[in-house]
């Protein structure tokens, strides 16, 4: 739930939970009351008329024991002279909070609850009083508030005789009393319960996702990028913390990414002073032998500077080598993609070849397996880089007097596959997975006379999959090498660029005929 709901929510629980547990509650405590009102008081009746007129029950209270009165007044009245009859009267009125006061003429003959007698004594109405015949007494106020009946009757000597029946207000029916403390004190724990069923939903659906991201933040701060953290929620929060841990990653990442480029820096700088301090080397003994005077014959000379000259080609030709891998390991070589006829392009570039091999009696041959219209998409500057790197190898590793080397292209689904394969001395199993690795050089390589820099290769690599395409290799040591890369055929545009997002930019696009 998002926190909006959430909140919503909280405040519909604020309101309407605390309603309906008191609405139960207030129910649950009532039924009991009246229950409870109903045995001790011995009514028949169970209503809410208790709650909303106590002077109902209060009336009841002593209804029976006042209804016998009267009736003796009227029909029995020297029964009511008995006074052990009387005191039989209080003490039943006594157990439902009531008392009996008897007067004969102005003079009280029996009280029978004193103490609450002296609070009314003066406000006793006189004989005959009409006011007292209003259905369930008449109520008398102060301190002390009490209900009042009055039956009048007259004695055998003919004095005038009151029998009042007084019942104490404040404590009749506790149930009443005690039914609003409890309401009160149910009332207060609805609240605390629904405030700590608000404060606990809320704490686990907002702080504790919270300290969660508030830890992961502290890990970070402290360079720790490996505390991952995961929240099980759809809201803000449960997005922010989605957010977080995408950020995290991908700040490892970058990290990585920067800690292996400067490990590359390192390894790139040592092996370019190794790679330049052998021809300096070279170069700095043949000239002290020139300076010592060791070449001391003009043989010797002139050979001592062709070497010093050679080298300084190898060394020129490795820093030019250097600085192009650098601007293709960079990305600062810009690519110039076109669309060309496979066959065309490659015819070309066999051609172009294939004199410079014939020198060097090496056979070239060329066989096309694809469609002739098949166009492909490619930098045709880079891509003839890539080609004459592969087939340079080719002639230096070839390690006889005479050989071949076969460009074959066919037809691999949407890429097509160019194979150059060459009769050389091939590659041990162990050097293959490395060759395509910058300064990697098999040690045959490394002890012959040829001169290489280890980078012909990665760059051939580097270009093609800027290509989109694929470069690897088979070998069999004294059989020959093939190495072959694959290259994107041109179907439609949208296809490719699905594909191949470095031509998204698409204008740049030229079909060469
Ligand atoms: P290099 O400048 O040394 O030729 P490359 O990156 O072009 O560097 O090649 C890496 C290594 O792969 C070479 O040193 C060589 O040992 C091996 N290699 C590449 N092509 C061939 C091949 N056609 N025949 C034999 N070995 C090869």
């Amino acid at each position: 739930m998002d926190l909006k709901n959430r909140l919503k929510m909280s405040f519909l629980i604020i309101i309407i939970l605390p309603i309906c547990l008191a609405i139960m509650t207030g129910k649950l405590i009532i039924e009991y009351q009246l229950n409870s009102i109903q045995k001790t008081y011995d009514m028949e009746f169970n209503t809410m008329q208790v709650i909303t007129n106590p002077i109902q029950i209060l009336n009841r209270v002593t209804r029976d024991v006042f209804n016998r009165i009267k009736t003796k007044a009227m029909k029995t009245p020297w029964e009511l002279e008995d006074l052990e009859y009387i005191k039989e009267l209080n003490s039943e009125l006594q157990e439902k909070y009531s008392f009996l006061v008897v007067r004969k003429d102005e003079e009280i003959i029996f009280v029978g609850n004193a103490a609450k007698y002296s609070s009314v004594k003066n406000n006793l109405p006189s004989y005959n009083n009409h006011s007292t015949e209003v259905d369930g007494g008449i109520y008398l106020g102060g301190k002390n508030p009490i209900l009042l009946k009055q039956q009048d009757f007259l004695y055998q000597d003919g004095s005038k005789g009151t029998i009042f029946v007084l019942t104490d207000v404040d404590n009749v029916v506790p149930q009443l009393k005690a039914s609003a403390v409890q309401a009160v004190i149910s009332f207060v724990l609805i609240i605390i319960i629904t405030a700590f069923i608000l404060i606990v939903w809320l704490y686990r659906g907002i702080i504790k996702p919270l300290n969660v991201l508030k830890r992961a933040t502290k890990e970070m701060k402290e360079g720790n990028l490996n505390y991952s953290i995961s929240v099980n929620s759809n809201d803000e929060i449960g997005q922010l913390c989605e957010d977080f841990e995408e950020m995290r990653i991908h700040l490892k990442e970058l990290i990585e990414v920067k800690m292996q480029y400067e490990e590359n820096s390192r390894e790139l700088l040592s092996n370019i002073s190794h790679d330049l301090k052998t021809p300096l080397t070279a170069i700095k003994g043949y000239a002290e032998g020139i300076i010592d005077g060791v070449a001391d014959n003009p043989q010797k000379l002139d050979r001592y500077v062709k070497t010093i000259y050679t080298k300084a080609n190898d060394m020129s030709s490795l820093v030019d080598e250097l600085s192009l891998y650098a601007r293709i390991d960079n990305n600062t070589v810009p690519y110039n993609f076109s669309i060309i006829g496979v066959d065309d392009y490659f015819c070309d570039c066999v051609d172009e070849l294939s004199f410079e091999l014939e020198i060097k009696n090496i056979k070239l041959e060329y066989e096309n397996l694809v469609a002739t219209d098949c166009k492909v998409i490619i930098d045709t500057e880079q891509l003839k880089r890539v080609i004459h790197n592969i087939v340079g190898n080719a002639v230096k590793y070839m390690g006889k007097p005479e050989g071949t080397v076969k460009v074959k292209l066919t037809d691999s689904g949407d890429m097509v596959e160019v194979e150059i394969e060459d009769s050389g001395c091939g590659i041990a199993e162990k050097d293959l997975p490395n060759i395509f690795e910058r300064f990697y050089r098999a040690d045959a390589s490394r002890n012959s006379k040829q001169g290489g820099s280890g980078l012909g290769l990665a760059i051939a690599k580097k270009v093609i999959e800027e290509h989109g395409g694929n470069i690897w290799a088979k070998s069999e040591v004294g059989v020959g090498t093939s190495i072959i890369f694959t290259i994107m055929k041109w179907t439609d545009k949208e296809h490719i660029e699905k594909k191949f997002s470095k031509i998204k930019k698409g204008l740049e696009l030229q079909v060469k005929d």
